[in-house]
């Protein structure tokens, strides 16, 4: 891998088969496959590291994954036999440690978390009785017909999941999504990813700016210079695509643009304190959930693996709230909760927060792609080549596999397969 290594003026264009854009997992699975047909090809990456929303994050000592840690329906997922090839130890195991909830720093009474249980099997059980076949609906609309208490807190589980709220998920794209088993990687999700990139050309801090593809080969500029290359798989989340911040010449096609208005990106985010000293009685792994306001749940990972850290979950619009208020205003939320759910000495325990906020990272800008409802066409529309050279690949594009390092290695691979197949 090539360091912050530059674009040195303009590269020569019979030297390059393709240029991939990014180095996460979609960007590094059409990389391997390039190669392994015996193409060349550079991947240019704006940040100054390669796994993307896959990042083991070391800033608080004790490392934790900062974007995806599970490797989900791990039957099928590429990433079970990478892991296994690089002889990296994966486990079905998880952390343990149960769980508590609370409702407004107060313990939660044993009957309504039975009522909160049924609410979040509300979803399954109407995806399964709902006509979704003539019509797509959003997730909340098929929750219509629950009572107004019930509704919002059976909606609340996917702020979690889907990172994004009821009213903006297609129930026919939620519907598709694979499951499965999930495996553990206790070394670090993203430092699995990171070592994948082992034999790859990848130039990093090479944000790019613009792409042209109206010539016979495909340019992309970044700060330190131009590249060329006869054809270009583009890998950056949707939410960098909308933000508008690439520009391409000409345009995107109408159907591309189409595709990219029925998406968009969730925001699931989670806030990693550093803590030392009393551990309150909670064992390792214990999640503590605090859901007396569905629309601002949030859940507690309490010392996972043993670790001087909790890490929180939160979604949809609150976590896009926090992300723009920033790293002290999240800290400052998530010890005053903790404080009111296990006592106040809880804030001396804290001694300093990361927050990957993924909504306000411009490389990212949200945690993974959500489909609005009646839109469910829009991955597959995504994917299509376009000009017969440029190809858009990633989890947004990757089906039932979407929203997953899984589904965005399998995109990535399909891209690679595709411009093979057209530049046969
Ligand atoms: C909080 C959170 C939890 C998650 N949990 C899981 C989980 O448990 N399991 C799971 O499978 N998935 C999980 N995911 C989703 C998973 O991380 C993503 O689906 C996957 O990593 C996406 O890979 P990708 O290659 O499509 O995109 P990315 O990983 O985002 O890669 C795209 C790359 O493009 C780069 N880039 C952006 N703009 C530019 C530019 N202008 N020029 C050059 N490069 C650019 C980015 O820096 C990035 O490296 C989670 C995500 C988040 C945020």
């Amino acid at each position: 891998m090539a360091a912050g290594f530059a674009i040195a003026g303009r590269a020569k264009a019979a030297d390059i088969d393709v240029v991939i854009i990014g180095a996460g997992a979609a960007g590094l699975a059409a990389g391997h496959a390039l190669k392994a047909a015996g193409r060349s090809a550079v991947i240019l990456e704006a940040r100054g590291r390669v796994g993307g929303r896959a990042w083991t994050d070391t800033t608080l000592g004790p490392s934790y994954d900062a974007g995806a840690m599970y490797i989900h329906w791990a039957e099928r997922n590429p990433w079970a036999t990478i892991a296994r090839d690089l002889g990296v130890q994966t486990t079905s195991e998880s952390w343990g440690g149960g769980f508590r909830a609370f409702a407004d720093g107060n313990p939660m009474p044993a009957d309504d978390r039975r009522r909160r249980r049924e609410a979040f099997r509300q979803i399954d059980r109407k995806l399964e009785t709902a006509d979704i076949s003539s019509r797509d609906l959003s997730v909340a609309e098929l929750l219509g017909d629950l009572a107004p208490e019930t509704a919002p807190v059976a909606a609340s589980g996917l702020l979690l999941s889907i990172g994004e709220e009821a009213d903006r998920i297609s129930a026919r794209d939620y519907q598709r999504l694979w499951a499965g088993d999930d495996l553990l990687v206790p070394s670090g999700y993203g430092n699995l990813v990171a070592r994948h990139a082992e034999g790859l050309d990848i130039r990093l801090n090479q944000p790019v700016e613009a792409i042209r593809w109206d010539g016979p080969r495909v340019s992309v500029t970044t700060p330190t210079g131009t590249i060329e290359a006869r054809s270009c798989i583009l890998t950056v989340p949707i939410g960098v695509l909308k933000a508008g911040t690439i520009r391409f010449t000409p345009a995107l096609p109408p159907a591309t643009e189409a595709a990219l208005a029925g998406l968009r990106m969730g925001a699931l985010t989670k806030i990693a304190l550093k803590v030392v000293g009393d551990r309150f009685d909670i064992a390792p792994g214990t999640t503590l959930i605090e859901s007396g306001k569905p629309e601002q749940l949030i859940s507690f990972e309490m010392y996972p693996d043993g670790k001087d850290l909790v890490i929180g979950y939160c979604g949809g619009d609150f976590a896009r709230r926090l992300s723009e208020a920033g790293p002290d205003a999240a800290r400052q939320h998530a010890t005053d909760l903790l404080a009111r759910m296990i006592g106040g000495d809880f804030r001396a325990a804290v001694k300093a927060v990361s927050f990957p906020a993924w909504w306000t990272d411009p490389f990212a800008k949200g945690s993974y792609s959500v489909c609005l409802p009646g839109h469910e066409a829009a991955r597959e529309a995504l994917a299509q080549p376009i000009g017969g050279k440029l190809l858009i690949a990633g989890e947004a594009t990757a089906g039932g596999g979407a929203m997953t390092v899984g589904g965005a290695t399998l995109a990535g691979r399909a891209a690679a397969g595709t411009l093979l197949k057209l530049k046969a």
